[in-house]
């Protein structure tokens, strides 16, 4: 049965927004049908600090006690959505926001991936804290300002499962986002008011570009620099910044604390030359 929400992938793309199409999720979502979607529920997977979106086939398959699908998008630290049910799926449990009690028949779950951890108090058996990387909470914002604007809606329609969820405390998710702010932010993105996103800067302190992924822009031997740096050899010291150097350079930044978003910036600079 191809399922309601199959207009996420076009609006999503059109926003602007990294999209990755998960096999089937025109098909995908619970038995029953969604009502009238109003809205968005936020989310944090509370997955691994490893990877760009590691809670992606536990969002499909869900687990013992929850049947999947869990979320009708997964948003990857690079800011990437994936989309995974176009039907309903199990993310919002009971609570009421707006006066709407149906959370999975009438909002569209979002799982950013993210620890959700807090390392407080430090040791605490706890998973690692694990700061929102810029890239993908400006993905966030954009990608929930145009499903709002596709359904007609104000930005007051998003809210964070933490706000959803009763009794209230249960849930803690998007953990460190300020809500009502991110409401603001995405009133903003929906009237054309938001500023651009802050740019990182083009230079470091030595003159050295900010590399990226595919950027033609960058020097091949501070990209051969960087590859043997993260432990490339051989022919694998290529001077190309592709998806492999991209994916070492996220597991460098997190290892040492940095935002993970695979471009090399002054931070990671500073870092790398302790190397
Ligand atoms: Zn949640």
């Amino acid at each position: 049965m191809t399922q309601q929400l199959t207009w996420l992938a076009t609006v999503l793309e059109n926003a602007g927004l990294k999209v990755a199409e998960v096999p089937g999720w025109q098909n995908r979502g619970r038995p029953i049908p969604m009502g009238v979607v109003k809205g968005v529920i936020c989310h944090h997977t509370g997955g691994s600090k490893n990877g760009n979106m590691p809670s992606l086939n536990l969002l499909i398959n869900g687990r013992p006690e929850l049947a999947g699908p869990l979320a009708q998008l997964g948003l990857g630290r690079d800011g990437t959505f994936y989309i995974i049910a176009a039907g309903r799926c199990n993310h919002a449990g009971s609570g009421i926001w707006e006066g709407e009690t149906d959370g999975n028949g009438c909002f569209i779950g979002i799982e950013a991936e993210n620890t959700g951890g807090s390392n407080n108090p430090p040791g605490a058996k706890d998973r690692p804290f694990d700061p929102w990387p810029a890239v993908q909470l400006d993905a966030y914002r954009r990608g929930v300002a145009a499903i709002l604007k596709h359904i007609g809606v104000s930005a007051q329609m998003c809210c964070g499962h933490k706000e959803y969820r009763l009794p209230l405390g249960t849930k803690p998710d998007p953990h460190t986002i300020d809500m009502a702010q991110f409401r603001k932010e995405v009133q903003a993105l929906m009237d054309g008011t938001a500023l651009p996103p802050p740019l990182i800067k083009n230079k470091d302190l030595h003159d050295r570009p900010t590399l990226r992924r595919g950027s033609s822009a960058n020097p091949k031997f501070l990209v051969e620099a960087v590859q043997k740096k993260l432990g490339f050899a051989g022919r694998q010291v290529d001077g190309k910044f592709g998806p492999s150097t991209e994916a070492r350079v996220r597991q460098f930044q997190r290892d040492h604390g940095l935002v993970p978003d695979g471009i090399i910036g002054p931070k990671t600079w500073v870092e790398m030359d302790k190397r």
